[in-house]
């Protein structure tokens, strides 16, 4: 929805027009999945979908929220109630921001929202960060709090973490606050410093085509918290803070001593090798050769059927006809178990790969998936 209908639909909603409208990106990982939460590396960038947010303040210590994107009315909250995992609903992200800026010394007190999304929900491109992150740029431009975009990411972080109660890692927020148009974000989780780089898929004639599978199998969650909890005993038993600290070089020694726990191998196997493929693709891009990053995607998907075990056969479906039809590269992408891959392929294989997937998911009596083409966009920023 545009800026302008939202700044319309606000009007209604509050008898007011909004002091402004900003809008922040769902995203795609490029390469790097599961190593945000071991302090390694991840490279995503910001979709055309975004959230769109009209917002005013108010002096009341009142939060009002609205979303197109749901059934329901205008939610209003007491910023003084606001406590973590009071809340199951989706006002949970804008209110957990809100609180997390409270918590943080930040003088809010009080808000009108009104938000709408094209950002897919469930889908693994974040459309929960787009969320938070819509509404801490927000009210950091309204109320000068004057904290760097990379800061918000940090914010919104501990909101959908505290208040939320999802424990994920700072990248999907890093990503929709940071991204550049026309790049991929390099981003070193531990220390969070950042380099843009270059990727201009279209000059080059390629795209690169997001495919949601539209499952989402119900032990996601649980699986998720399994593997985190299987890299931190990796760690432990490595005597190091985190896996990211295992060499490259040193992988195989580090594996034999494992012990012979064949799970906690297959989860730093992965971890190492991942943040391993992150730099390879950094450097590819660098050198200006996009397309040799193809088959590095593809061995990260490898990676993650096989060692991280977070596939599914929707996802492997997508990848194995992708390949077959011309794409130079495609992995899953996200947490698995569902949600999306990415395709790299030529402009011109792009017409034929996606008849092939949507193909070849009748075939299997798969629920139709959803293809679209991720353009690097620009990251959070305020439209009106
Ligand atoms: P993802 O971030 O991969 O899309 P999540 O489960 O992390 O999936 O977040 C999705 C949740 O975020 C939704 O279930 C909903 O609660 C909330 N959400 C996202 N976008 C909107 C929106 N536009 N309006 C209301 N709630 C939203
Ligand atoms: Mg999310």
């Amino acid at each position: 929805m545009g800026a302008q209908q939202v700044r319309e639909r606000f009007a209604e909603l509050y008898g007011a027009d909004p002091e402004g409208v900003w809008a922040a990106p769902g995203r795609v990982n490029l390469i790097g999945e599961h190593t945000d939460y071991n302090d390694g590396f991840v490279m995503p960038f910001a979709l055309p979908h975004q959230t769109t947010a009209a917002v005013s303040r108010r002096t009341d210590g009142v939060l009002r929220l609205h979303s197109a994107d749901v059934g329901g009315g205008v939610v209003e909250l007491g910023l003084d109630a606001l406590a973590p995992q009071s809340d199951t609903g989706w006002t949970a992200y804008p209110a957990g921001v809100v609180w997390a800026l409270r918590e943080a010394g930040h003088a809010v007190t009080g808000a009108d929202v009104h938000l709408s999304s094209t950002v897919p929900t469930g889908a693994g491109l974040s459309s929960s960060a787009a969320l938070e992150v819509v509404v801490a740029l927000a009210l950091n431009d309204l109320y000068e709090l004057g904290l760097q975009p990379w800061q918000l990411a940090r914010l919104c972080q501990r909101a959908e973490n505290s208040y939320v109660g999802a424990p994920t890692g700072i990248m999907d927020q890093t990503a929709s606050a940071c991204c550049e148009q026309g790049h991929a974000l390099f981003l070193d989780t531990r220390d969070l410093s950042q380099r843009q780089i270059p990727f201009d898929l279209a000059a080059e004639g390629l795209r690169l085509l997001v495919v949601d599978t539209q499952v989402k199998h119900a032990h996601s969650g649980g699986e998720y918290g399994k593997r985190r909890a299987g890299c931190e005993k990796g760690a432990a038993l490595l005597g190091v803070d985190a896996l990211r600290d295992v060499p490259y070089a040193g992988l195989d020694a580090a594996l034999a001593r494992l012990g012979g726990d064949e799970e906690v191998v297959r989860l730093v196997r992965h971890v190492v090798t991942e943040d391993e493929r992150v730099e390879r693709t950094v450097s590819l891009l660098r050198s200006g050769d996009t397309r040799a990053i193809g088959p590095v995607l593809t061995e990260g998907h490898a990676s993650l059927r096989d060692d991280f075990r977070i596939s599914c056969p929707e996802l492997d479906l997508v990848v194995d006809t992708a390949l077959a039809h011309g794409a130079l590269g495609a992995r899953m992408t996200g947490g698995g178990f569902g949600g999306s891959a990415i395709v790299l392929a030529e402009a011109t294989d792009v017409d034929t790969l996606t008849k092939a997937v949507e193909e070849a998911f009748a075939a299997a009596g798969h629920t139709a998936p959803r293809v679209f083409e991720a353009v690097p966009s620009p990251g959070a920023r305020r439209v009106v």
